[in-house]
């Protein structure tokens, strides 16, 4: 584990964690229906529902993505190191449990900057004895200080994965790349990525209300389009894009359940939905 991250006096993390502005993993947080948020974060996930009454259901389509690509990349590329960065405040299954149970050595170093989710790292920090899981409280854009922490935990001589699952749409891009850049250069060979974006190709117009309802709450909020996220891959030498490509989250490798239905506005009792959070 992480003690320096963990050794931060209380008061000082009270102070860190702002309970009048919503924030994005406390948003995150209400939307798969955990408890670890605030009424300003309640009233955001309410208005961006408003906007996108489909969002409900890309969050766990995002989440599910992330568990069918730990689970893949464990059982069968055989990765045992993961870098989670923009880990969100835990919830039933994280990194480590979904890949321990695969290979039970696995080592994850999870990151995030939010003073919540630190305040809540001890639930990360539950490797089983085989494994270890450390946790950083950095902030995506100071990549040194990632590397230089997570070296503590993971062997850089031998294959990680990146995950940068639902965090770069927080990250403009004259900071996104060079910062991705960094972090896949700093990765061994045999190593991979996991990435999730957020875009507004599938369904412009409630995507872009849903943009204007976060950064009226100072959020950064940027889509990118298909051929921006391949960007991500395709710029950095020695990367190449696994099959079947960048595509919805839930059209990556999905599992045996069948695909929820794609849920149209109009099907949807939002008002309901919004008095249940
Ligand atoms: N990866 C998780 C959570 C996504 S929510 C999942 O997909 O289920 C996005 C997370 O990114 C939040 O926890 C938020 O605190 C974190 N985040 C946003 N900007 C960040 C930054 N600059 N540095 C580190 N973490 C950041």
């Amino acid at each position: 584990m992480s003690g320096d991250a963990l050794s931060q006096d209380p008061a000082e993390m009270a102070r860190r964690i702002d309970t009048t502005k919503a924030h994005s993993a406390r948003v995150y947080d209400v939307f798969l229906g955990g408890k670890d948020n605030y009424p300003v974060d309640r009233a955001a996930a309410a208005a961006a529902l408003a906007a996108n009454p489909r969002g409900y259901l890309d969050v766990r389509h995002n989440r599910d993505f992330m568990r069918r690509a730990v689970s893949r990349l464990a059982g069968r590329d055989g990765i045992r190191q993961f870098l989670d960065v923009g880990t969100g405040l835990p919830t039933a299954e994280n990194v480590h449990q979904i890949a321990q149970r695969i290979l039970p050595e696995t080592r994850v170093v999870y990151v995030d900057n939010d003073p919540v989710v630190l305040a809540h790292a001890r639930a990360l920090l539950t490797s089983g004895p085989e494994g270890r899981t450390a946790y950083i409280d950095a902030d995506f854009k100071d990549p040194a200080q990632i590397l230089e922490q997570a070296a503590k935990t993971l062997d850089f001589d031998q294959p990680i994965a990146l995950c940068l699952v639902a965090i770069l749409h927080f990250v403009e891009d004259e900071q996104a790349h060079p910062i991705v850049r960094e972090l896949v250069e700093a990765l061994p060979a045999g190593s991979r990525i996991i990435l999730s974006h957020l875009t507004d190709e599938m369904h412009p117009e409630p995507m872009r209300a849903v943009q204007r309802t976060y950064t009226e709450r100072g959020f950064t909020f940027v889509f990118r389009s298909k051929p921006e996220v391949e960007r991500f891959f395709t710029e950095v030498p020695g990367v190449r894009l696994d099959e079947p490509g960048v595509v919805p989250v839930h059209r990556w490798h999905p599992g045996p359940a069948p695909v929820p239905p794609a849920i149209e506005p109009e099907d949807f009792e939002a008002l309901d939905d919004i008095e249940k959070i």
